[in-house]
């Protein structure tokens, strides 16, 4: 590889380059003391090349500086490894310099301790990626000084062992080029890439590196008269420009003929032009002019001027055939949008002179030039323990990185979101409470519905309610990962407090029912003991076994003699067996309800109220028609405490469903009808009928329903979803 021959810069060369665009002199002097507290204390390192470990800090503060970004990162860049290789401590630097040169190197530093495995150790990557991200969501530079690293060590990559070689190799290639590529530096990406391959394959690289060079005098006539034809037309019309020939980097070319199983000589017959024009305007001046000149290839024309690539970049592409036959890729842009796309972020982030560096302003500025790292940022800021580093790094890959739906806020920031994304995940993006108090969508001055896929160029706005939150229903449209995880965080979280809250009540019932066998509930009920035989009722938890026992999922009468280890009912049912002179059996019955101990009793759902699966139950004889089981907080039992008996659910029959009458009252508006019948068929739950009334002196609709669901958390769910509907102010079970 041609790097060996560089010349290494030295400390006056930074401080040449600095001074190119830096002239403060407190600023130039800060870049000088670095340098020379750098060379204090490396003093007596060295790089395995042989060379004083200060040859290093200056290659990368000079790279710094071409990349013109401001004194303190240059500083930085200086001082980037004398936490780790001098043990200076964080304060110590930051009585040295200021705190913000401390922050970046401590950053810095903190991102370099992990080591890498290769690719085979998934976890090792999505905890660097996830390290390097959150690094870079909090300050960008921090990510500059360490790609600017990673360069200088691949460039000198020669004088290290084939197996780190190698390693090395595969994790800038895995890591390092990728971001680089995120943040628009095409010049160090490509000269990652190529070293990587170089590397990695070098076989591949000296054969591709052989083939570009065969062609080459042939190719460079063509292009020189091409350039020598656009240059005399372009002149003719007095267009300021410059022009000239480039060359692709060999792994782009690779990664053509690889990915894309195009020939070599497909891949290079494309000869490459670039023009730089003085302004936009001719910008498109020049395309004018070599489209009249040249026959375009159609579908070619590409105008990222108006709409710029992800990474800010910005030009126009066209391809067009030249008079001999030959085929030409064009690119036309600005000065500025041509070092845009060399250096990305950092040709944004141009150090300009007197104005005060603001990091957090800096940092705003870049996320509304780059909409992804906006996303990026919202995405670090939600990480926590609960999730995984690989989580946390499928969501950015699969929700950011993969976006190819742009829609909009009101307001005009873009939101890069995954393929069949919907407003639900739009909402989770702009913020957690958003997303959880999501009540409806407007896309494009319309009403939709959230489950509503969402195309480029839609402006999105949710409508949120307080108080309410995320459906179960939910996860089954949303696209995005983080959506995903939020709904599903809430609901388990949730769900907990649900259960927590009939603890008491099944603890109770548990103590009670001890007690009745004549045991002391002190003895039995200790949280050891009751941990220990939560599998036999196959619940994770004490807090899930009390509530099992609060809602009669789980039956308290076998807890009790799983806990006393005795069989105690079989006794009772021996006594009842001997009075009945048969085995007594507790076998569910055509209505899904049992009565503890008592066989065969005709059994009904009582319509008055119409009691589902799951729901608090007691029955009441009837004289003629057995026991009618009502729901325990019906109005018609309230006073029949004499002829009330214990009945439970059965085993769930997941098969079957179960009536409920539902009353909505909502302010009248269009399409209200629509909206409540959706939730019922989105929630996947029968209409079994509706009927609406309006009033006309309130305006109030009154929608009455039955709908069939499978069991109490089906309507719960249910109900929750109609509260959301837009204008419905109350939705209840009636009882009637
Ligand atoms: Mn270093």
């Amino acid at each position: 590889m041609g790097n060996s021959d560089r010349i290494n810069p030295t400390v006056d060369d930074v401080i040449d380059e600095a001074r190119k665009y830096i002239h403060d002199p407190i600023s130039l002097t800060l870049i000088e003391r670095a340098a020379n507290y750098a060379s204090v204390h490396h003093a007596g390192q060295f790089r395995r090349s042989g060379e004083p470990y200060t040859v290093h800090l200056i290659n990368v503060a000079y790279i710094l500086a071409t990349l013109r970004v401001g004194p303190q990162t240059i500083a930085a860049g200086f001082l980037h490894d004398c936490i780790e290789d001098c043990g200076i401590s964080r304060d110590e630097l930051a009585n040295e310099f200021d705190e913000e040169i401390a922050d970046l190197v401590e950053a810095v530093t903190k991102i370099g301790t992990l080591k890498y495995k290769g690719k085979d150790d998934p976890e090792y990557q999505a905890a660097n990626h996830r390290k390097i991200f959150i690094a870079m969501a909090r300050d960008v530079r921090v990510i500059i000084i360490k790609l600017v690293d990673r360069l200088h060590n691949m460039r000198t990559l020669q004088y290290q062992p084939e197996a780190s070689q190698k390693r090395i190799s595969a994790e800038t290639l895995d890591v390092y080029a990728p971001i680089a590529h995120r943040l628009g530096i095409s010049s160090i990406k490509n000269e990652l890439e190529d070293l990587c391959f170089y590397y990695l394959n070098r076989d591949e690289y000296y054969h591709i590196a052989k083939l570009v060079e065969t062609k080459k005098a042939e190719r460079d006539a063509a292009v020189t008269r091409m350039i020598s034809e656009i240059s005399e037309m372009l002149g003719e019309h007095n267009i300021q420009f410059r022009i000239f020939g480039r060359s692709k980097h060999l792994y782009s070319i690779y990664k053509k003929m690889t990915t894309k199983h195009k020939r070599f000589d497909e891949i290079l017959d494309l000869l490459a032009i670039r023009i730089v024009t003085r302004t936009e305007l001719s910008c498109y001046e020049t395309l004018g002019y070599i489209h009249a000149k040249y026959r375009p290839i159609p579908g070619r024309l590409k105008d990222y001027i108006a709409v710029p690539k992800p990474n800010m970049y910005q030009s126009l592409h066209t391809t067009i055939i030249g008079e001999d036959g030959k085929i030409f890729e064009v690119q036309i842009r600005t000065e500025e949008m041509d070092a845009i796309a060399e250096r990305g972020v950092a040709a944004h982030w141009r150090y300009k002179e007197g104005v005060k560096y603001d990091a957090r302003a800096e940092q705003k500025e870049i996320e509304s030039k780059l909409s992804w790292f906006k996303n990026l940022t919202t995405y670090s800021e939600g990480e926590n323990e609960n999730t995984s580093a690989s989580e946390y790094m499928e969501a950015l890959q699969h929700d950011v990185f993969s976006a190819s739906v742009y829609v909009m806020t009101p307001k005009g920031r873009v939101i890069d979101l995954p393929n069949g994304a919907t407003p639900i995940d739009f909402a989770y993006r702009i913020h957690t409470d958003v997303g959880h108090t999501a009540v409806g969508a407007i896309v494009n001055d319309a009403m939709v519905p959230l489950n509503t896929e969402l195309h480029t160029g839609d402006v999105v706005q949710i409508k949120t309610m307080k108080g309410t939150g995320p459906s179960e229903d939910w996860l089954k449209f949303v696209k995005t990962n983080q959506a995903r995880n939020k709904i599903r965080n809430y609901l388990t979280k949730k769900e907990t407090e649900q259960h927590e809250s009939r603890v008491p009540e099944g603890e109770k019932m548990l103590a009670d029912e001890l007690r009745k066998r004549g045991f002391n509930p002190k003895d039995y009920m200790e949280r050891k003991k009751i941990e220990s035989i939560c599998k036999d009722f196959r619940v994770n938890n004490h807090t899930e076994l009390m509530y099992g026992i609060a809602v009669k999922s789980i039956n308290v009468t076998s807890v009790c003699e799983r806990l006393t280890n005795q069989k105690a009912h079989i006794s009772e049912e021996a006594a009842l067996s001997r009075v009945l002179g048969k085995e007594v059996q507790h076998r569910s019955t055509k209505s899904g309800l049992i009565i503890p101990g008592i066989e065969s009793m005709k059994m009904s759902l009582a319509h008055c109220c119409l009691p589902v699966y799951g729901d608090p139950i007691k029955g009441y004889i009837t004289k003629t028609e057995g026991v009618k089981v009502h729901r325990l907080d019906c109005p018609n039992i309230a006073d029949a405490k004499t002829r009330l008996i214990d009945v439970q659910w059965d085993e769930g029959d997941s098969e079957r469903y179960y009536d409920a009458d539902l009353n909505v009252i909502a302010r009248d508006r269009s399409f209200l009808l629509t909206d409540v019948v959706t939730v019922v068929s989105q929630c996947k739950a029968t209409l079994e009928s509706i009927n609406a009334a309006v009033n006309h002196d309130t305006l109030l609709s009154t929608l009455k329903m039955v709908i069939r669901v499978h069991n109490i958390d089906h309507l719960n769910n249910v109900i929750a979803n109609m509260r959301k509907v837009e204008s419905v102010i109350t939705v209840e079970r009636t009882a009637h």
